[in-house]
């Protein structure tokens, strides 16, 4: 009797050594760098679909359930998800991933918002009314973001300190060999103009060295309206510039037809991992944006 005891106190402790932290991604840049750092060590939940704008994510019911059962949460903290992560918490009930605990990371932590308004204003539907909140896509943030999911992972589950310290490090030094080559492709189009559908890209441009400046929305959150559209057809030709960003959940044929009138191109881009064909990871997303972007600039 003794010894079955034994025996099934020591399939209980083996189970639990191997049991996997649950982490919950809002977005997936978030889960991509999850991915990276916990790698076989987390059962990993992302919420919005990279294809999905994540102003307006569609709040599914297992929603609530993945974030009860959250040992980590990662989220942007800069509003981005504001308009449908709040209710999903309140519903969800975990202290675990409370603002404060150790399975909460908030990826803007650190990070210097662009565009911070001198005064906070959401009139007329300005979903940037905190400044932008689209920093992932600077891969010097994506290292410290990834820092803090190590340093939670490692938090919430000790026992697996080293391997997510490892991993963390090993993505670090994977991005800083990137770094290099993505400045040298982008380097030619120093100080160039570049037209996108939605404010998506401030952080990229100042990485890369170029502006990303002219909008079809006339805000972020505001569909393009014919007059504004004629004005950025204007200011586009005045400004010689090539190409149009667009991402997956955007008016395409709007973007067409700005180019068509401007000899623009439309460039299709994508905040998210798996958004486009072979980006499955975060380095893949930048090698792609950026071999895009220089393609249609040349
Ligand atoms: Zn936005």
């Amino acid at each position: 009797m003794k010894k079955q005891l034994l025996v099934l106190m020591a399939l209980l402790t083996a189970t639990a050594a191997q049991a996997k932290i649950n982490v919950v991604a809002t977005l997936p840049d978030f889960g991509a760098l999850a991915r990276a750092v916990g790698d076989d060590k987390i059962s990993l939940t992302v919420l919005a679909k990279p294809t999905e704008d994540p102003h307006f994510v569609d709040a599914r019911p297992s929603f609530v359930v993945a974030l009860r059962e959250a040992d980590v949460l990662i989220d942007g903290g800069a509003e981005l998800e504001i308009g449908w992560l709040p209710p999903l918490l309140q519903n969800a009930r975990n202290s675990k991933i409370e603002l404060g605990q150790p399975g909460r990371v908030q990826a803007s932590e650190g990070v210097r918002l662009m565009e911070v308004p001198a005064t906070l204003t959401r009139a007329a539907g300005d979903v940037h009314a905190m400044g932008n909140p689209h920093f992932g896509v600077d891969p010097i943030i994506a290292k410290s973001i990834a820092a803090h999911i190590a340093r939670a992972f490692s938090a919430v589950d000790p026992a697996n300190a080293a391997t997510y310290d490892a991993n963390e490090k090993k993505f670090e030094a994977a991005i800083n060999a990137k770094l290099q080559q993505w400045g040298a492709t982008m380097l030619p189009f120093k100080g160039q103009h570049v037209a996108a559908y939605h404010d998506s890209w401030p952080y990229f441009a100042h990485r890369f060295g170029i502006e990303i400046d002219v909008f079809l929305e006339p805000k972020p959150g505001i569909p393009p309206s014919p007059s504004h559209l004629a004005e950025v057809i204007e200011q586009m030709k005045a400004m010689h510039i090539k190409a149009v960003i667009v991402e997956p959940y955007h008016d395409r044929k709007i973007a067409e037809r700005v180019a068509s009138a401007t000899g623009a191109k439309v460039v299709e881009f994508a905040q998210y991992p798996g958004a486009l064909p072979n980006t499955g990871t975060y380095i893949e997303l930048i090698d792609t944006l950026v071999s895009r972007l220089a393609a249609a600039l040349r």
